[in-house]
């Protein structure tokens, strides 16, 4: 065995040979896989081999069709057979909700060039002669969907991946990972060890053991799953041709066709999380004891549902365990603050997004970046309130949910007030109706009273509408405040900084005391951050962004971070605050503090020290709202005090507490886009308008220089726009798909309903030559098509003179 290798992957299931077979293929053939025992010898093994392309994330759907298609292509490399069935995938919608769910499946489905399309109940009952088509309202069919041999497929990733010159060694347990002094990994085994420049744990079921070897405690947590295999059906046997994979969602069950009878899961809600306390090491091709009284409630709804399986003998029941990540998603990426240290876990659908995982992953380490936003997939958007046992809580949760419709207006229950701050109380008793952003509770929007808090999940309009409007009201009116602590605030400091800065940010850095909105890009002009830079002193700098990105860009800036000069610090924590934007503003601001925060005296994005309500704070002259509006930043032990303040300073200026939702509402209505939405690293400076913020003509050579001012040449083929939405009673979320003349030409990234305009609107990215003022566009919406019409210009305040003045 080698000693040394620029990659090194733990791991030789469907992942870890996916991984390796992409990094060979894309040319990095220095690379390392080590087995423990066999490969296969986690999940893989025992997987129902399911493939299908629906998730509720476009991108990851996206890479799932990529996976799907690569199977075709490894079995002609390698002339190893992967045992594909493509009979295609039926989902069955019972319910109007499931109905609406699978229309927009659909209508995604348009724009990321997938074949998904509804077919009539009766052809469903042709591809799938078990259902009675009275059972349900719709079906939709995926022509690519079916089901793959899962040993064959982890054996034809890594022989393809030694076909391009990449190492297997079997038999090779990792027992140690020690970071030297360079950054780079001792991975010992005992047939040696191997100096590694980066470490891929894709350890599977042991990705916690393996984690904790480098001293990673992971969140993720193997949970059991159980298959039965029926006996023969006769109506399987007598079909003629394969049985469509079936989806019942209601029912709680998937199955495919197992020789002439079916397999058939279930995802349990009583579900049972696996070796909580760690994996054991000598687990391997074994299975778990069944426990079908578990599965006994959902079994019964399948066989309501398709009565002919009720009728059928079990075969064989298989309880296997696989591994689930938080949100259902898997963790990849480079880890922040552990230099060299990759994960490729939680991947719970491994033949379904393997493929995609390994090519995403070889990307990124061989380009620096993967080709789209793997956002949904990235290690980076848990931090350290994703503790081993909220983990496993949400990884529960998610399991017990795999079939349970979540709503877009819904947040789920499972690991709440994880983190909170001193105004959780407070929020509650005025009726705060919560939402979670990394770990850390926020109001949406308030019911007035705790008993009025709740919210319909819905794909329509719920009933926090007219307490929106209400909220919108104050704020144009009066005056609003919002909790603020759940924005990320980095800082950078020290000799080097405002050179790093420079190089990091596309746009100059504002004088002492001043606020510049930047965004930050990658080497090929993708955007990498939408950050506001307040210089506080010549050499310390403030950064507001995303809270949901803070890990993200952590792991940016110490990517670039020199040996010396530049100290980083995230200080999200550290800094939280009240917003607080309308008219009277500036005269509640007046009333709590001694400093002149006139016009004059505290300009539109100047940054001040100030004591406000008794309590230190640092004020930013900025909103997000576009009215007249202030961040007010004070140290977690200073939020109530400022809260009492403000709150009784208010009183008489018709001060009114708001939530994220009014806030996502108003900035609609000013075209401002948001981070994880609108603005992303699918997206470049010129295509989302950023490019207004780049300062090209900077000295500096920022990350991104070169291919943004080669964009700035050719132009953007697309262009966000802000689309008025001709609807009655429901508004786009995301991802829905925008017309013009017949034809999908692009999708959006955000949308809702604008009070204080009174318009359902949208943002979203279309061709450059549909993007001008005016343009009629169509947007599908829960499989209506509604028209939209491109605005230019915001439709509240278009000068922005109440933010200024
Ligand atoms: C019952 C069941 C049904 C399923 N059905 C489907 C399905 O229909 N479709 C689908 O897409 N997915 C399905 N899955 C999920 C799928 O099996 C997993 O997503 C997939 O196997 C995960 O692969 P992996 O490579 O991440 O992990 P694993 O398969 O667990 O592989 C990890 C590997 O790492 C090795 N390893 C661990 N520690 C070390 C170490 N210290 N040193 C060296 N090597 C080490 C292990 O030996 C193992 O081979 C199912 C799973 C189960 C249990």
């Amino acid at each position: 065995m080698e000693t040394h290798a620029r990659v090194v992957i733990i791991g030789g299931g469907v992942v870890g040979c996916s991984i390796l077979y992409h990094l060979a293929k894309h040319g990095l053939k220095d690379a390392v896989l080590l087995e423990r025992k066999e490969l296969t010898s986690g999940s893989s093994w025992h997987a129902a081999g399911v493939i299908h392309t629906i998730n509720a994330d476009p991108n990851i759907a996206r890479l799932q069709g990529y996976t799907i298609k690569l199977y075709n292509e490894l079995e002609d490399l390698t002339g190893q057979s992967c045992g594909i069935h493509r009979p295609g995938g039926i989902y069955l919608a019972a319910t109007p909700e499931r109905l609406d769910y699978l229309k927009q499946e659909r209508a995604k489905a348009r724009y990321m060039g997938l074949e998904t399309d509804f077919i009539s109940l009766e052809h469903a009952r042709e591809l799938n002669p078990l259902i009675d088509p009275k059972k349900y309202l719709g079906a939709l069919f995926e022509p690519v969907d079916g089901h793959v041999d899962p040993s064959g497929v982890t054996h034809a990733y890594a022989k393809g991946a030694r076909h391009y010159g990449a190492k297997v060694y079997r038999d090779t347990p990792v027992i140690e990972t020690k970071q030297r002094p360079d950054g780079s990994w001792d991975v010992v085994t005992p047939k040696g060890t191997i100096r590694a420049e980066i470490l891929v744990n894709a350890a599977g079921l042991w990705a916690r053991e393996v984690g904790r070897l480098a001293g990673l405690e992971l969140p993720v947590q193997p949970m059991e799953h159980h298959y039965l295999i029926t006996e023969t059906i006769p109506e399987v046997r007598d079909h003629g041709k394969e049985v469509a994979v079936t989806v019942d969602y209601e029912g709680n069950a998937y199955t495919r066709q197992e020789h002439q009878g079916l397999l058939l899961g279930t995802y349990e809600t009583n579900c049972v999380p696996w070796a909580v306390n760690g994996t054991p090491l000598d687990f391997g091709h074994e299975l778990l004891q069944d426990d079908l009284a578990r599965v006994t409630e959902r079994l019964e709804t399948a066989f309501e549902r398709m009565p002919a399986l009720g009728r059928a003998g079990i075969k064989k029941v298989i309880n296997g365990p696989f591994t689930f990540g938080p949100d259902g998603n898997p963790l990849i990426g480079p880890v922040p603050g552990l230099k060299n240290y990759w994960t490729a876990v939680g991947v719970m659908a491994g033949f379904c997004q393997g493929g995609g995982v390994g090519l995403c992953m070889a990307e990124w380490i061989i380009d620096g970046e993967p080709s789209i936003d793997v956002w949904g997939m990235d290690v980076a958007r848990f931090g350290s309130f994703a503790t081993r046992d909220w983990g496993r809580i949400k990884s529960a949760e998610n399991y017990s949910r795999r079939f349970i419709l979540t709503y877009p207006n819904e947040t789920l229950p499972a690991g709440r007030r994880q983190k909170t701050t001193a105004l959780y109380d407070r929020l509650i008793a005025r009726g705060a109706v919560m939402g979670v952003s990394f770990g850390l509770e926020h109001a949406l929007w308030f019911a007035g009273s705790p008993d009025k808090a709740k919210e319909t999940p819905t794909f329509r309009r719920s009933n926090a509408f007219a307490h929106v409007a209400e909220e919108i009201k104050a704020v144009r009116q009066a005056v609003g405040m919002i909790e603020i602590a759940n924005y990320a605030k980095h800082e950078l400091s020290g000799p080097g900084a405002e050179a790093f800065l420079d190089r990091m940010l596309a746009n100059k850095l504002p004088k002492e005391g001043r606020l510049a909105l930047t965004p930050m890009l990658t080497p090929k002009g993708k955007l990498y951050g939408d950050l506001t830079v307040a210089r506080m002193e010549k050499d310390r700098f403030h950064l507001f962004g995303s809270s949901a990105a803070q890990e993200m860009h952590r792991r940016w800036f110490e990517k670039y971070l020199p040996e010396k000069g530049v100290a980083y610090h995230n200080r999200t924590d550290d800094l939280q605050g009240i917003a607080i934007a309308g008219p009277n503003a500036r005269e509640l601001l007046s009333r709590l503090t001694a400093t002149d925060v006139s016009n004059a005296a505290f300009k539109f994005r100047d940054i001040k020290r100030m004591v406000v309500g008794l309590v230190p704070a640092l004020v930013a002259r900025v909103s997000f709202s576009g009215e007249l509006g202030y961040e007010i930043y004070v140290a977690p032990q200073y939020q109530l005090r400022l809260y009492e303040a403000l709150e009784e300073a208010g009183k008489d200026l018709g001060l009114r507490i708001y939530g994220g939702r009014a806030l996502m509402s108003m900035r609609l209505e000013k075209n401002w886009g948001v981070w994880t939405l609108d603005y992303r690293p699918d997206f470049t400076a010129a295509e989302s308008g950023f490019d207004a913020f780049v300062a090209f003509d900077k000295p500096a050579d920022f990350i991104g220089k070169a291919a943004a001012i080669a964009e700035r040449k050719r132009g953007p083929s697309k262009k966000l726009v802000t689309l008025v939405v001709d609807t009655k009673d429901v508004d786009c979320v995301a991802d829905e798909p925008i017309f013009h003349d017949g034809n999908c030409v692009g999708y959006v990234t955000s949308g809702g309903y604008a009070h204080s305009v009174k318009k359902s609107m949208a943002m979203g990215y279309v061709p450059k030559a549909l993007a001008a003022h005016g343009t009629k566009l169509e947007v599908e919406l829960l499989g209506e098509f509604y028209p939209a019409t491109v605005t230019a210009t915001p439709l509240y305040d278009p000068n922005g003179g109440k933010m200024r003045g």
